[in-house]
């Protein structure tokens, strides 16, 4: 058996092998299609931010299972927070009951979120969820219809956080009608938000504006110093609840618990779900207790705040705050001056950006399937190092965030080298995909 704790990938055969290859086999038929698997990974184990395969390969985690094991897998005092509170009480549905880990946490999280005054918290299962909550909350205390939110975001597959989304058209497509009174604008950019505001969305309509503080699935996009700030002054002018989507930036991710805290913006309501509970499903919404005003029977969920899932929480938020935030500074300056190193030799990058452990590599668009980009990922793939798109063309970078240094080295180097074999590709088939010279 391979010991996952070593930081090296081991490849022992082409991939898939024969026992992914057997399971590959018996997903097809029976699970949905709707699925967005890049690459045949079939998981057997995973510690921090090692994965081992069926066959025992090994790889090095650069996906954190999308962003939400901040704490790596199976971190041993989360899994002994599970098992304890398993051993005490798996459920009772916090809808009609009490109990003591919900409410260790939603007193956690109102401590955390930023901005003065007091905070309660709504807990759901998920970031689509959340964002779910947040929209029916904004409208039902502000009275006002309508909801602002920008193109290229992501806020989940539900039917309102799905009208708020608009970054690819297939998690749209015949799935109409959406939400309605649900505008967007471009991200990042302030002047297009009062254009809204001036010609189609009456500011006296807007419940609130909702926006990733750094665009996720998008692209990993951070937007310019004055947007946050902007925002902020916007809803307060037209007397709007601003509802910041952490979901995928919360909790770590960009060094700070909060990645509005890198422009001092606090929100009416944030969104957390991912890094929450390190892989359980959870989420929560907290608001400013003055505006969470709906009564009982408004909004609720059997299963949301699941005892199991907040103890996991509280041990898992404990680790982020007294490990793994500075770690995330650390590495993620590690990971992006590793890129940016790579962009000087590799002209195909086009840019590295992010904060922390939420690294973007944006590389040359190519027409055609698979991109380069796609292709990147593949050749990571093959070479023991797992990685995620977002955006046209960017390889995501969301490991846990408890890697290694001596980790962070080697993934560059497997990116030096997929890139490397993507743009041989390139060279051998047609010069340049996109018509360009290859890098
Ligand atoms: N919001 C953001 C910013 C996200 O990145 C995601 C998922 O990627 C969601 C919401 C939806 O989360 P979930 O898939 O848990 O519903």
């Amino acid at each position: 058996m391979i010991a996952l704790h070593r930081d090296e990938p081991h490849i022992l055969g082409p991939l898939p092998g024969p026992r992914a290859r057997a399971w590959l086999a018996r997903d097809l038929p029976v699970m949905s299609p709707s699925y967005t698997r890049m690459y045949p990974l079939v998981v057997r184990r995973a510690k921090m931010a090692m994965v081992e395969d069926v066959d025992g390969n090994r790889f090095l985690d650069f996906t954190a299972g999308i962003a939400v094991t901040a704490a790596g897998h199976g971190h041993p005092e989360v899994v002994a927070a599970i098992r304890r509170q398993a051993g005490r009480l798996i459920h009772m549905s916090g809808t009609d009951f009490y109990y003591p880990p919900q409410i260790r946490l939603a007193e956690r999280l109102a401590r955390l979120a930023p901005g003065p005054g007091p905070k309660r918290v709504f807990f759901t299962n998920s970031g689509a969820e959340s964002v779910e909550a947040a929209l029916k909350l904004a409208r039902r205390h502000t009275g006002r219809p309508r909801a602002l939110a920008f193109l290229g975001a992501f806020h989940g597959r539900t039917y309102g956080a799905m009208s708020l989304s608009a970054s690819r058209p297939i998690q749209r497509q015949g799935f109409g009608p959406l939400v309605p009174e649900i505008h967007h604008a471009r991200y990042g950019d302030l002047e297009s938000v009062r254009h809204l505001l001036r010609t189609t969305c009456p500011p006296e309509e807007l419940a609130a504006i909702f926006v990733e503080p750094i665009q996720g699935e998008g692209g990993y996009i951070v937007p310019p110093d004055d947007f946050l700030p902007g925002l902020r002054a916007i809803c307060d002018q037209a007397g709007a609840l601003l509802v910041l989507d952490e979901v995928q930036s919360g909790l770590g991710r960009t060094g700070r618990m909060f990645a509005s805290e890198h422009w001092g913006v606090a929100g009416d309501i944030v969104c957390l779900a991912k890094g929450i509970a390190n892989g359980l499903p959870l989420g929560a919404i907290v608001a400013r207790a003055d505006l969470m005003d709906w009564p009982p029977g408004s909004h609720a969920s059997t299963f949301g705040g699941n005892p199991v899932a907040c103890a996991s929480a509280l041990v898992t938020l404990r680790l982020i705050e007294a490990r793994y935030l500075a770690n995330a500074r650390r590495r993620g300056d590690q990971l992006m001056a590793g890129l940016r190193d790579l962009a000087g030799r590799h002209p195909s990058i086009r840019e590295v950006r992010g904060k922390g452990l939420m690294v973007g590599m944006e590389v040359r668009a190519t027409a055609g399937e698979p991109s380069f980009r796609d292709r990147i990922i593949d050749h990571a793939f093959h070479r023991g190092l797992l990685l995620l798109p977002c955006g046209p063309s960017t390889v995501r970078f969301c490991p846990p965030l408890c890697l290694t240094r001596r980790q962070v080295e080697i993934g560059v180097a497997i990116v030096d080298a997929a890139i490397g074999a993507a743009e041989a590709k390139i060279d051998d088939r047609t010069g340049g995909l996109d018509g360009s010279a290859p890098g």
